[in-house]
C-alpha cells in the first residue's frame, strides 16, 4: 500500500492496521498500541541513483522514494543540510574497509539520525503548532546526539534516560551538558529498563497531555537517515575498485538499528553480499539466527568493553520481525565477540596499522575474521565495517587494549563544561513525576 508512491507506515502489533503517513509516524515515535511502526512497501531505488556522485546526492537518491511529492522536496534538504559531516570509507589490510560514521559533532554514528529528525521533527510541530517532550533512552551516544540535535528546536523539550554507570567518563559529560531545553535523567538501572521506562511512558494515558515522543530507533524516523550511509558506502566501494562488488558489511549491534538500516538498503537495491550482525556478550540476536533462541527470548543485560551494545532486549528485533520474518533481503550471520577478543582485536588495528578504533567497531573487526575463518565463500569479497563511534568518546578502553589515550579536540570543552542532571529511579511513577516537574519549568 502506497500514499501517492511512497509507503505508509501500520504498527507491528495493530490487527486493524491503521496506516499513518510518514511524518505522523515520526510524530508519534511508538505506535498507540505499543507497536513499531513499519513500512507497507520497501521502495526500489531509482534505477541511475548509483551514477551520484557526493553523499549529499546520495542522501538526495535514497531518502526521495521513502516520500510523498509533498515531503519530498523539503524532506531532503532538511536531510541533506542535517549531514555536514564526511562519511569516508578508509581502506584497511586484508580487503577490509571501515566506514567512518563518527565525523559528526558528538563523534558517533547517532548523529546522522538524531541531526536529520531534529530538523524533520521541527517542521513538523512547525506545521501542527504544537509542543511536545521527546524522551530519549540512551546506551551512551544516542542521548548525546539527540540532545546535540534537538536542543533549541522551538516546541520542543527533550528527556535523556542513561543507565548511571553504565557509559563511559565522556559519554556521560556529553550526556549532562547543559543545553536548552534538554534534562538529563541518570537511572539506576540497565540501558533496557531506561528502554522499558520510555516504551511504559509513551503509552501511558496520564501523561498524554505532555505529547511525548520519542528519539529511540523504535521511530521509523531514525531508520531512513541511516540507510543513506549504507548507499554511499558502495559508491565508495565501487570508485575505489572501479567495479561493482558486493561487500560483507559488519554491522556493531545493540539495539539493531543500524542493521535494520542495513537491511532496508540492501532491500532497495543497495549492492550488499550479507551482513554480520556483530555483537558484544548481549547475544540474543546471534541466538535466534542460528535457531538457539526462540523469537522475543531476550536474555538479561550484560556489561562489556563496547557498551552502547549493552541491550539485552533489542527493541528493533520487533521491526525486523514484522519486516521480513526470516527472508531477509540479503543472507545475515549474527556474531557474539566476548571483551577478551574485542580488546585484542583493537590491539592488533593498532599494532598492524597504527589506526585507533573505538571497541564497538573493534567488535565489527574481529567479526569479520569470525565469518571468513567459518566460510571460505566470505574470503575473497571486500568487508566493510562500519566504525560508530570514534576512539576518543572510550579513552580507558582504547588504553586498555594499546597504551595510547586518543583525545578529540570537540571534547575538550566538556570538562568544564555547566551540567544538568538528576538521578531518578528505575520506576514508572519516578519518571513521570520529573517529566511533570520538566514541562511545567518549561512551559
Ligand atoms: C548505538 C551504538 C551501536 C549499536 O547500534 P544499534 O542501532 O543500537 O544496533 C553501536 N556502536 C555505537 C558506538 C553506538 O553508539
Amino acid at each position: 500500500m502506497t500514499l501517492g508512491g511512497a509507503p505508509i507506515y501500520v504498527s507491528t502489533r495493530d490487527p486493524v492496521r491503521r496506516a499513518r503517513s510518514l511524518p505522523e509516524a515520526v510524530r508519534l515515535g511508538l505506535a498507540p498500541d505499543g507497536g513499531l511502526f513499519v513500512p507497507t512497501t520497501i521502495p526500489r531505488l531509482a534505477p541511475r541513483w548509483s551514477e551520484a556522485e557526493t553523499w549529499p546526492e546520495v542522501v538526495e537518491a535514497v531518502l526521495r522514494p521513502w516520500l510523498t511529492a509533498d515531503d519530498a522536496d523539503a524532506w531532503t534538504r532538511d536531510a541533506r543540510g542535517a549531514l555536514d559531516f564526511p562519511v569516508p570509507l578508509r581502506p584497511l589490510a586484508r580487503d577490509r574497509y571501515l566506514l567512518e560514521l563518527f565525523h559528526g559533532p558528538t563523534l558517533a554514528f547517532k548523529d546522522v539520525a538524531a541531526r536529520t529528525m531534529a530538523r524533520w521533527w521541527g517542521r513538523a510541530l512547525r506545521g501542527a503548532g504544537e509542543a511536545a517532550t521527546v524522551l530519549v533512552a540512551t546506551s551512551g551516544d544516542t542521548g548525546s546526539a539527540v540532545a546535540d540535535g534537538f536542543a533549541g528546536v522551538e516546541g520542543l523539550r527533550v528527556a535523556v534516560l542513561f543507565p548511571r554507570g553504565g557509559v563511559s567518563d565522556v559519554q556521560e559529560r556529553q550526556l549532562v551538558a547543559r543545553r536548552p531545553g534538554v534534562r538529563a535523567y541518570a537511572i539506576d538501572g540497565t540501558f533496557d529498563d531506561c528502554q522499558r521506562l520510555v516504551k511504559g511512558a509513551l503509552v501511558d494515558p496520564e501523561l498524554a497531555a505532555l505529547r511525548l515522543s520519542t528519539a529511540n530507533s523504535i521511530n521509523i524516523g531514525r531508520l531512513l537517515p541511516q540507510i543513506t550511509y549504507y548507499a554511499w558506502a558502495s559508491v565508495q566501494l565501487a570508485r575505489a575498485r572501479g567495479e561493482d562488488l558486493r561487500p560483507l558489511v559488519s554491522v556493531p549491534s545493540g539495539n539493531l538499528g543500524n542493521l535494520t538500516a542495513g537491511l532496508l538498503a540492501a532491500a532497495m537495491g543497495v549492492p550488499i553480499g550479507g551482513f554480520v550482525a556483530a555483537h558484544n556478550a548481549n547475544d540474543f540476536f546471534p541466538r535466534f539466527l542460528a535457531g538457539r533462541a526462540a523469537p522475543f527470548a531476550y536474555g538479561p543485560t550484560v556489561a562489556t568493553v563496547a557498551n552502547a551494545m549493552d541491550v539485552g532486549a533489542p527493541s528493533n528485533f520487533e521491526r525486523l520481525h514484522a519486516l521480513f520474518g526470516d527472508a531477509w533481503p540479503a543472507p545475515v550471520t549474527g556474531v557474539s565477540i566476548d571483551d577478551e577478543d574485542a580488546l585484542g582485536a583493537l590491539g592488533r588495528v593498532w599494532s598492524e596499522e597504527g589506526l585507533l578504533v573505538c571497541p564497538h567497531t573493534a567488535v565489527g573487526l574481529e567479526a569479520i575474521e569470525r565469518v571468513r575463518a567459518g566460510d571460505a565463500a566470505w574470503r575473497g569479497v571486500p568487508a566493510i565495517a562500519l566504525a560508530t563511534a570514534h576512539p576518543a568518546k572510550f579513552p580507558d578502553v582504547v588504553a586498555r587494549a594499546t597504551g595510547q589515550r586518543p583525545t578529540h579536540g570537540a571534547l575538550e570543552h566538556l570538562v568544564d563544561a555547566p551540567t544538568r542532571v538528576e538521578a531518578l529511579a528505575a520506576d514508572a511513577s519516578a519518571l513521570a513525576l520529573a517529566l511533570r516537574r520538566f514541562a511545567a519549568d518549561e512551559g
